[in-house]
């Protein structure tokens, strides 16, 4: 990112009528594709022992500065640090190539205030593809919202550092290669920046698709340990969803949370401050079986079959001989269904806003003000034993 301008923080379903803002830009994304193929050409050369260490080493450092820096600091603000450790963890979150941590921030924010709703950035009713890379390849989410971010943009370094967010990732792939020559390169470098894009993404994708949900959240997050073992605790989505403020994600023992036992030996040597932890009361608040009646996919699952219904109903309008015997056919309906006959575009674009409004308008309200609740509740207890800690 080298621009700054800033744009309003909407969704692919928000602004019909711009969907080539949603398409892939090929053009932009060839960096992005010669990063995966990259690795490859290390059939070639001599890969050593170093190498894959290299590679270890800088997918857990690099994956805890986008866990602990990007998400839990920057977008959620759950702890405090001083000016310099800020810097350097963005400096380091630089370095796993996920843009700066302005841009990733802010639009981390918007994906919590719209989640699963008209002006999520990622939303996966909007398609695996594009919960996992199609919004980053996209040119609708280029710029960086900085209204949305002032509390961080109003740091000129950091503001230097989203303009040259390219020294990181540079000067990290030079010193591997003079590590370890074209191994330290393409295995150290390249390979574990293709892993650690991928399991980030996995947190965008897989945590919002596959899993079980503990908290009865207006929306698709789920808890999943194989995200959570790859991204080092993020993989506890539901419960973020749930209390996004808490800096532990994992709230029972069992629930590995790297990224926070990190921050908490960082707490305990003065390095970071005021983790902000949830009370107890909150932790059974809201709560649900595991697995149990999902409402993010029922509502998704419902604005699929009242588009499948308009298509067919609109089909039916448009060939009226195949409308059974005596039945009237459907009078045609105007404006959307028809219109989405035939025309992919529009259907995507009016299928997303016509089902049950006053469903949609009831659920919205709801987030808002379980959100609004919430956020009142979250209060800082470091130095107080987390609900768990007995067992941890
Ligand atoms: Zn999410
Ligand atoms: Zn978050």
């Amino acid at each position: 990112m080298t621009t700054l301008q800033t744009e309003p923080a909407n969704g692919p379903s928000a602004r019909p009528g711009e969907e080539s803002a949603d398409r892939t830009d090929w053009v932009a994304a060839i960096p992005f594709l010669a990063v995966h193929v990259a690795p490859l050409a290390a059939f070639f050369v001599t890969v050593t022992w170093q190498d894959w260490l290299l590679c270890g080493v800088l997918y857990l450092v690099r994956m805890f500065c986008i866990t602990a820096g990007y998400h839990r600091y920057f977008a959620h603000r759950s702890y405090k640090m001083n000016r310099v450790f800020q810097f350097v963890m963005a400096f380091g979150g630089t370095t796993a190539v996920q843009k700066g941590p302005l841009w990733w921030a802010s639009h981390h924010r918007v994906h919590h205030r719209f989640t699963d709703l008209d002006g999520d950035v990622h939303s996966p009713r909007d398609g695996f593809w594009w919960s996992h890379v199609g919004w980053i390849l996209s040119t609708r989410y280029k710029a960086t919202d900085l209204d949305n971010i002032a509390d961080f943009a109003k740091y000129p370094e950091l503001r230097w550092l989203e303009r040259h967010q390219w020294i990181g990732p540079w000067s990290l792939g030079v010193t591997c290669f003079l590590l370890g020559g074209w191994g330290g390169l393409l295995v150290g470098f390249f390979l574990s920046t293709v892993l650690l894009w991928h399991g980030t993404f996995l947190v965008n994708s897989m945590a919002h698709l596959v899993g079980r949900r503990r908290y009865a959240t207006p929306d698709t997050s789920r808890n999943s340990l194989f995200v959570a073992l790859v991204t080092g605790g993020e993989g506890w989505h539901n419960n973020h969803h749930y209390l996004p403020a808490s800096v532990r994600q994992g709230f029972r023992w069992w629930e590995i949370d790297p990224t926070f036992y990190v921050l908490r030996t960082l707490a305990a040597l003065h390095v970071v401050r005021d983790l902000k932890r949830p009370p107890a009361r909150l932790l059974d608040q809201a709560r649900m079986r595991d697995g149990a009646f999902d409402i993010g996919m029922f509502r998704s699952y419902w604005e699929r079959a009242a588009k499948l219904t308009g298509e067919r109903m609109a089909d039916m309008a448009a060939r009226p001989h195949l409308a059974p015997e005596g039945a009237e056919a459907p009078a045609p309906e105007p404006a959307a269904a028809v219109n989405g006959v035939g025309d992919d575009t529009d259907v995507s674009a009016t299928s997303r806003q016509r089902p049950i409004p006053r469903a949609r308008a009831a659920a919205d309200q709801l987030a808002a003000a379980t959100r609004r609740t919430r956020r009142q509740d979250m209060v800082s207890t470091e130095g107080q034993p987390g609900p768990d800690d007995s067992t941890a």
